[in-house]
């Protein structure tokens, strides 16, 4: 597949490609194990000597012809799938930070990406300083600390929509040495293509519209390959220096532009053992397979249902960076200009009692703690996804306690307006 480049065809084809006689569609290696010859066969794939499977939690046929779309799909050099997108984000900071470490995290992101740096993370003795993604690059400079060792946002914001300002951010993130991580999950890689700005390292949920069926619970993390650990060695010696567990193996030294991935799958998977099983991996891939055909979709529906609510007396406001008068719609020209998520989000005049009034009386849309499934629904973040922030939280992150994060689907986009229609109506 090396040859092909273009998203709809990485879509259907990339990741496997099976030899005569093998089976079409990719299979369910749906074995904890694999079989060798000889001991020393074995022994050599415990040194990393040579490659191959030998045990799931490290690595599964199906899981790695799925990981190499995604791979391929971003334009990267190497991927492994993971349990949860949340295991994608703490493994993406994880494997380039220890004790006594520090990171630098954009304000509006996922609430579970800012408890897992804030309260988890912390407890671990890796510190996070949070800033707001509209900051100036000054403000950002002076966020950094000798300790610094990654900045991490989100292309599109988790629930407000905030457009990453990407230049800003890699450009301060490599002025100080450290590689740039973009969760992608919202823009997915046929609207964004992180790696093409400068980002290092992307992650996903593959949970929303990778899946985009709410099938499974997955995670991804694809390294781009340009990093260069190597010009800043002492900030990075699990990479740059033999690692005692593995027989004194220096990951750079041995592997390259693979470096990341594979530390990450010889260490952590090892020891905190977040696979994706093979199963979920195939129903992944069944979604990726259409990822082009619908991530279109969600967005041209989204634009008709933001304008929608544009123009609706009892709408208070309405976000969507799609719409031209977006405080986003320029960023998102630049970085994203065929398009930018299927979700928006809107407040009700009457503040948050309102609001949940009309998600109440929705009945195409699906009050559901879920988001870019293909079927529309609907969450309130400030009761739900983000009840465990303080208002003061609460407003940093940019989500205020009337906001309706709603997820567009692929219906029929008059459909999901009579919905809203009729749920306003008196
Ligand atoms: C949902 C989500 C996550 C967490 O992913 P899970 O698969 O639910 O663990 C991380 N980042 C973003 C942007 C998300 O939307």
């Amino acid at each position: 597949m090396g040859q092909f480049t273009n998203n709809e065809t990485l879509c259907v084809q990339a990741g496997w490609t099976p030899k005569t006689g093998e089976a079409r569609v990719l299979p369910i290696y749906q074995s904890t194990t694999f079989k060798y010859e000889t001991s020393e066969q074995m022994g050599r794939l415990f040194d990393l000597k040579d490659s191959g499977y030998f045990y799931t939690r490290l690595a599964n046929p199906t899981n790695d012809a799925v990981a190499a779309k995604i791979a391929a799909l971003e334009g990267g050099v190497a991927a492994m799938l993971t349990s949860s997108g949340q295991a994608a984000n703490f493994f993406a900071v994880f494997n380039i930070c220890e004790s006594g470490d520090h990171v630098i995290m954009s304000s509006c992101i996922y609430g579970g990406t800012f408890n897992l740096l804030t309260t988890t993370m912390k407890k671990m003795g890796i510190a996070c300083t949070v800033i707001d993604p509209d900051c100036t690059a000054d403000e950002l400079d002076a966020a950094f600390l000798p300790n610094t060792k990654c900045v991490l946002a989100e292309s599109i914001s988790n629930p407000n929509l905030v457009v990453l300002d990407f230049d800003k951010f890699v450009s301060a993130a490599h002025r100080h040495g450290v590689p740039m991580i973009v969760d992608n999950t919202f823009a997915t890689p046929i609207n964004c293509k992180p790696f093409a700005y400068g980002v290092d390292i992307v992650t996903h949920s593959t949970t929303k519209y990778m899946d985009g069926h709410a099938l499974t619970v997955g995670g991804c993390i694809v390294d781009s390959g340009n990093f260069d650990w190597d010009s800043h060695a002492d900030k990075f010696p699990g990479l740059t220096t033999p690692d005692a567990s593995y027989h004194g193996i220096t990951y750079t030294e041995k592997f390259g532009k693979l470096a990341y991935i594979t530390k990450a799958t010889a260490q952590l998977m090892r020891d905190l053992g977040s696979i994706q099983s093979p199963e979920n991996a195939f129903l992944l891939n069944v979604g990726l397979e259409t990822l082009h055909l619908r991530v279109p979709r969600h967005c041209e529906n989204a634009l008709k249902v933001a304008t929608f609510l544009k123009n609706h007396p009892k709408v208070a406001w309405v976000r969507y960076p799609g719409l031209e008068d977006d405080p986003y719609h320029a960023l998102a020209m630049k970085y994203m200009p065929n398009g930018t998520c299927g979700v928006l989000c809107f407040g009700m005049k009457g503040g948050r009692e309102a609001s949940e009034k009309v998600m109440d009386r929705l009945k195409l849309a699906a009050i559901v703690t879920h988001v870019a499934d293909a079927r529309t629904c609907v969450l309130h973040p400030a009761s739900h996804t983000h009840r465990q922030m303080t208002d003061e939280q609460l407003m940093e992150a940019g989500i205020s306690p009337d906001l309706i994060r709603f997820s567009v689907g692929i219906e029929n986009a008059e459909d999901i307006i009579a919905d809203l229609e009729q749920a306003m109506s008196d």
